[in-house]
């Protein structure tokens, strides 16, 4: 590939071809960036290009003010909110988003997603939050790096190490990671939480949520100083 980006292009590659084989985005839809935080830069999907059609070498290395370093195809049309997010937070490895299906249906509907059971927690000891929807002001002026600070807004409140995913109202979820492949799991997982969620509120529009003490448990027992879960 003759590219001193050939690991983080690949990594970044092979992290994209992940969203169409799990089934969180048809056709171009969607989006993943994995970031070198020691060179300062990300390597994200090029606009428009669909899944089967994308090779290592097209993925595009952006630096942290948006200059495109290397690569001849336009990066992501959301690169701007990929941009806002590695620069507010550091300790990202990589970014993803997607329009799954039942994670944007939440979006779309406004609401977080309730934290209704143990699946949930094990991952997110919170409500997924959602953005408010952006004002026309807002859109006019910068969709993209707006949508990036829409979502830092939710934060000011939450370490977005330890609520990694986010609906963006009306539109869908990003989700991010110490690594870009842990990212695509936190998609992968969001996905499968909306749709459990949605299932249980079918079944019973007033469930309530999981109580605190096993909301708790679980998110402790894998996150917490004296996480316990899996193997040494
Ligand atoms: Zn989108």
């Amino acid at each position: 590939m003759g590219s001193g980006y050939r690991e983080l292009k690949e990594r970044a590659w092979a992290a994209n071809m992940e969203i169409p084989r799990l089934g969180l985005a048809i056709a171009t839809f969607g989006n993943v960036s994995a970031f070198d935080r020691a060179a300062g830069v990300m390597a994200i999907k090029p606009s428009g290009v669909a899944y089967p059609a994308l090779r290592a070498e097209d993925l595009v290395v952006v630096d942290l003010e948006g200059r495109v370093v290397e690569g001849t195809l336009r990066p992501s049309s959301d690169t701007r909110t990929h941009l806002v997010l590695y620069r507010a937070w550091p300790g990202l490895g990589g970014i993803v988003h997607t329009h799954s299906t039942y994670a944007t249906g939440w979006a779309q509907a406004l609401r977080p997603i309730p934290i209704y059971g143990t699946t949930h927690a094990d991952h997110l000891a919170e409500d997924v939050p959602c953005t408010a929807l952006m004002t026309a002001e807002a859109t006019a002026r910068d969709y993209e790096l707006e949508t990036g600070n829409q979502i830092l807004e939710v934060f000011r409140t939450r370490d977005p190490h330890h609520t990694p995913m986010v609906l963006v109202a009306g539109h869908g979820p990003f989700t991010w990671g110490g690594s870009v492949e842990q990212a695509v799991y936190h998609a992968q997982v969001l996905e499968e939480i909306a749709r459990m969620a949605f299932i249980t509120r079918t079944i019973d529009p007033g469930s309530a949520r999981l109580p605190e003490h096993l909301v708790r448990k679980h998110f402790e027992r894998k996150h917490g100083a004296k996480a316990y879960y899996g193997q040494k």
